[in-house]
């Protein structure tokens, strides 16, 4: 007994006498304390989302936290997508008298605007010393040739999208059909777009969405007018009904005839059709930040779902490299998420990237899409440290996104 010193002794004295009153086996109370446990009130899906995020995100995003914190908490923006299919030309004089503006044309007029006046800066310093000021022109030029040209592609796209000025929260009236019953416009998160121009479909491209319903990038991928074929799976049959409602809605049926819905697990597509697409988009089921916090409904953050929402990387890891086995040597993959979170975003692409690697002998490049960010800065706010893709952050005066995309080259 003596080794057992101070600690040591007031453990063996309680060992004699055996567990302290509190420890002993309960009194009959004890049952109805149970039965009050499993009645307590639940806590909202929204709040464990919140601090979930409150965790994870503060370490992720650092001091922008709070403001995207604030973002995702309020009413989000919208972006009016222009159905190029229906007759209601007047929409879109109809939307710049309200100020609004189709962000996609816009850009690379206010970077060539910008670069102009950069060089009227280095004329009049030119003026003053060392000579080296350009031209208007010798601007121009430049700054198409300093767009990657993915970017100069796909902002020359068919797809208009008028959003309403930063800081401007006015809202858009609903989509009206035209005299044919094709509605005027879509609306959807701006930022959800920038997959779609990311993927930059060319003429003729087959192109695949893996995961598709309710079909927003399905319909904007018809907008650009050049797919050759576009085949539209989601695994969900009643999501991929919505989708069908949407084509039916905003596509000429000769044009919907060109697409082929399916409801296959996109993780199985190599058995359906592997390698023979030139551009590809995985928008992968995800955590939906801005829905978990806001909306107990459907909520990947309510207890019963726990396990689903862990396995969500993994699933979208699968459906990654599902969409990377799809795409033909030479096609492009865009993979994107509406989450902040770096599991489901640069970590999925670092794992597919090793898993084609290994398993499959692919090799895919990680496409730099930076040039994104410059030119769409005045509509959307852009997180600068991204390993890899480009995240668009909620704020306050362009409440767009969460939105990551992440392009990926098949050699
Ligand atoms: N791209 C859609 C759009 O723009 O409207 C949104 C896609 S949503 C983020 C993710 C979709 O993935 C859901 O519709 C879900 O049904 C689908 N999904 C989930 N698991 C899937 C799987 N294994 N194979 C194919 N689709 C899947």
């Amino acid at each position: 007994m003596a080794a057992l010193g101070g600690c040591g002794r007031v453990a063996a004295a309680l060992l004699r006498r055996g567990p302290p009153p509190a420890l002993a086996p309960g009194p009959r109370r004890h049952r109805y304390k149970e039965k009050w446990a499993a009645t307590a009130p639940r806590i909202p899906s929204t709040r464990l989302a919140l601090h979930h995020f409150d965790v994870n995100y503060s370490l992720h995003l650092k001091d922008l936290w709070p403001s995207v914190r604030i973002g995702l908490l309020c009413e989000q923006k919208y972006g009016a997508l222009i159905n190029n299919f229906s007759s209601a030309d007047h929409v879109t004089q109809e939307l710049e008298l309200l100020n609004a503006t189709d962000f996609v044309s816009e850009a690379p007029q206010k970077e060539k605007v910008a670069a102009v006046e950069e060089t009227e800066r280095g004329k009049s310093r030119s003026q003053e010393g060392s000579g080296e000021g350009r031209t208007v022109m010798q601007a121009e030029m430049m700054t198409q040739a300093e767009m990657s040209p993915p970017l100069r592609a796909s902002i020359r796209s068919n797809i208009k999208c008028y959003t309403f000025p930063r800081g401007d929260i006015t809202r858009f009236r609903p989509a009206r059909p035209d005299i044919l019953g094709l509605f005027d416009y879509y609306l959807l998160d701006a930022a959800s777009l920038l997959p779609v121009l990311a993927l930059n479909v060319q003429p003729g491209d087959c192109v695949l969405d893996l995961c598709a319903a309710p079909g927003g990038k399905t319909l904007a991928l018809l907008q650009t007018g050049v797919c050759g074929h576009l085949a539209a799976n989601d695994v969900s049959v009643s999501r991929t009904k919505r989708l069908c409602q949407v084509l039916r809605n905003y596509v000429p049926k000769e044009i919907r005839e060109t697409v082929s819905v399916t409801s296959y697990d996109g993780r199985d597509w190599q058995q359906v059709e592997g390698g023979t697409f030139h551009k590809v988009l995985v928008d992968v089921p995800c955590t939906t930040d801005r829905h978990s916090v806001m909306e107990n409904e459907n909520n990947i953050f309510h207890k019963m779902r726990t396990k689903e929402r862990q396995m969500l990387p993994m699933l979208q890891l699968q459906l990654l490299v599902a969409g990377i086995l799809a795409t033909k040597p030479g096609g492009e993959v865009v993979y994107s998420t509406c989450s902040l979170s770096p599991l489901q975003n640069e970590y999925v692409i670092e794992r597919a990237a090793e898993i084609v690697e290994t398993q499959f002998n692919i090799s895919v490049q990680v496409e730099d899409l930076s040039p994104f960010r410059t030119l769409f800065q005045d509509t959307f706010s852009f997180f600068s440290e991204c390993r890899l893709g480009e995240l668009v952050l909620p704020h306050l005066t362009a409440n767009f996104g969460p939105t990551y995309f992440c392009k990926l080259r098949r050699r």
